[in-house]
């Protein structure tokens, strides 16, 4: 078997793997880096000259693990692209509107590349769309090849992928995964036996303070501090990815009301797209594995969060929680704006429940306000703004802590370990960790590009 890392291995970008096995020519995703614009957003397809590709497998639809689909498609248009029906409602919704803010981006000026895609190529991606449920052997049209989707715990239509070769031989993608319950969705399920290669992401690999606690003591945290801050007529921002987060954050605010540990009628505001990607959960809440198949995301009461600038102002002068994207505080999207109008007045909040990447602002003020600097700069025009709200991370990520991931790798006795989706840091954690617990094993951290043959 031979496996390349096409996206930048050592970072969270884009996403995206070959493998080949048995002259068949596999991918494991094809993610868009979110934090870069244009070609270098993509993934480097250029060690796969005069290679072929048969399939893809596309393991859950956020922008890291499907914004290089249509490019992917152009490359091989023959390539299958497997996925689970949820999987592809949510990836179709992603594209285009990642298309509509490419192009939007480009006629405003605020970035100097075309769109890289265009509505019509998702149609043409459309068609090579191939949808499985979980737990099913998926036919390759080959004898020699089989594959299947694990429910992965991450999000709505999120799978790892088990392949296994006419050998025998099995290697399991965990793609991002989690093993605890979550309040939406439950923790996911894995191959009871072992597997010969696990190809394992290391997203929380540098986080020590993940598995320190656990998520009931942290909603109650949550709960409280919420509680707080609306006593005193503050607003609080969440700051949330659109597809995901958002939806498990107003499920448990939700949750919160019903057990009046917050005020029933204090108003919750979200707005844009991840108001479509709710309904989505809805719609599937039946057919994928949840909590409570009977609970709807729109059960819980929310405002459209307004657009005018006045309607803004009177909205986060009363007390209210405002669920907004993006989760890292992209500049530009809402959660941006509104953490510059929260950030000087000391009533308010900014919560954050996800993970945010260091060089980003929502990393670059959580560790502001933590290290106790008095002000930030989130905005050149606004200039240096001193932190005087709340600042306060609550742990409620769609991945599981690296104890967790490294006590998955010894269940699944794999005779080799690919690290990838992790920073540098974060892989050589999990590396040295995964030494002592699977001495057995070979570990491999590889770089982008690098080939491997195992
Ligand atoms: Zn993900
Ligand atoms: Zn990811």
């Amino acid at each position: 078997m031979e496996f390349i890392s096409l996206g930048r291995s050592n970072d969270i970008g884009a996403s995206s793997h070959y493998l080949r096995i048995g002259g068949h020519g596999i991918v494991l995703d094809a993610g868009a880096d979110p934090n870069e614009e244009g070609p270098a957003s993509l993934p480097d397809f250029f060690p796969l000259e005069n290679r072929r590709v048969d399939h893809a497998f596309i393991t859950h639809a956020h922008h890291d693990h499907i914004g290089g689909i249509p490019a992917l498609n152009a490359k091989w248009p023959m390539a299958r692209l497997h996925l689970t029906p949820a999987t592809r409602t949510l990836t179709t919704l992603m594209l285009y509107s990642s298309a509509r803010l490419q192009r939007r981006k480009f006629y405003e000026g605020s970035s100097p590349f075309p769109a890289l895609f265009e509505e019509e190529d998702i149609d043409d991606v459309y068609d090579m769309f191939r949808t499985h449920n979980y737990d099913q052997w998926i036919d390759l049209g080959s004898e020699h090849l089989r594959a299947k989707f694990y429910y992965s715990g991450h999000l709505l239509g999120s799978a790892g992928i088990l392949l296994k070769t006419s050998k025998k031989q099995r290697i399991f993608y965990t793609s991002d995964t989690r093993t605890e319950h979550q309040t939406i969705i439950p923790g996911g399920s894995y191959p009871s036996e072992p597997v010969d290669v696990l190809i394992m992401e290391s997203t929380l690999g540098a986080d020590p303070v993940a598995e320190t606690v656990t998520r009931a003591e942290e909603e109650i945290r949550f709960a409280q501090r919420l509680r707080t801050v609306l006593d005193r007529g503050g607003s609080i921002l969440v700051p949330v990815f659109m597809l995901g987060r958002a939806q498990e954050i107003l499920a448990l605010l939700g949750r919160f009301k019903k057990e009046k540990l917050i005020d029933p009628e204090i108003p919750i505001y979200t707005a844009g797209g991840l108001r479509e990607v709710s309904k989505i959960y809805d719609d599937y809440r039946m057919s994928t594995p949840r909590m409570d198949p009977d609970f709807e995301v729109y059960s819980v009461q929310q405002l459209r969060f307004p657009r005018t600038h006045k309607a803004r102002r009177r909205a986060l002068n009363r007390p209210g929680i405002h669920v907004l994207t993006s989760g890292m505080m992209i500049e530009r999207t809402l959660s941006h704006q509104i953490a510059m109008e929260l950030l000087e007045h000391e009533k308010h909040a900014i919560f954050f429940v996800g993970f945010s990447k260091d060089d980003l602002p929502a990393g670059r003020l959580l560790h502001a306000a933590k290290s106790g600097e008095e002000g930030i700069l989130l905005n050149t025009d606004r200039g240096m703004q001193p932190i005087a709200c709340e600042v306060e991370r609550f742990r409620f990520s769609g991945h599981s802590h690296r104890k967790e991931l490294t006590a998955l790798a010894t269940k699944l006795q794999p005779k080799t370990i690919i690290l990838i989706h992790g920073e540098t840091d974060a892989r050589a954690w999990m590396k040295e960790e995964l030494g002592k617990r699977c001495p057995e094993a070979r570990i491999f951290a590889p770089d982008q590009g690098e080939l491997m043959s195992v």
